[in-house]
């Protein structure tokens, strides 16, 4: 499975400015450099896409999180493309247009779907989808599919837990 990493030096945010297309005017774009392990010894730069206001990311390595979008929606066809788009343009992918990063406590989760995810872990935050979590008969609980602990299902109340 890839794996991302900040280094401290990439704690900061790269502003640039997207030209507007057919006619609407220029956009910001707020970035963030990171380093993408995918096969082979050496990371690829890639930028983290931040939305306005978004804190930059820690320093640390971060992991793709969740068995189904990285099985059905980020498997090897997805792989696939990411190294084809950073031979393309030399080294720099830009694979998080096509994904989202969703901060909890604790992790950065991406997603490729633009849903909210539904449910959290008590115990390691990670934050779930109702398709990604499996209801048994006879269990008291649902179970997180990373640690097992509980999952709780999140409400306007209680909401996702980011920081
Ligand atoms: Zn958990």
């Amino acid at each position: 499975m890839p794996k991302i990493e900040v280094f401290a030096e990439d704690v900061k945010i790269n502003q640039r400015t997207m030209p507007g297309k057919d006619g609407k005017p220029p956009r910001a774009i707020y970035e963030q450099d990171a380093y993408i392990y995918c096969e082979g010894k050496f990371p690829t730069l890639m930028k983290l896409s931040l939305e306005e206001g978004q804190p930059p990311y820690a320093a640390g390595l971060y992991t793709f999180h969740g068995s189904s979008y990285i099985v059905n929606n980020f498997g090897n066809p997805e792989l696939k493309k990411i190294r084809q788009s950073a031979q393309s343009i030399g080294g720099r992918t830009l694979m998080l247009n096509e994904m989202r990063a969703i901060q909890y406590r604790g992790g950065i989760a991406f997603v490729t779907r633009a849903d909210e995810p539904t449910h959290q872990c008590k115990e390691c935050y990670k934050p779930w989808f109702e398709s990604d979590l499996s209801i048994v008969l006879g269990e008291k609980f649902i179970k997180c599919p990373n640690c097992s602990s509980r999952v709780r299902k999140l409400t306007d109340k209680a909401p996702l837990i980011r920081y």
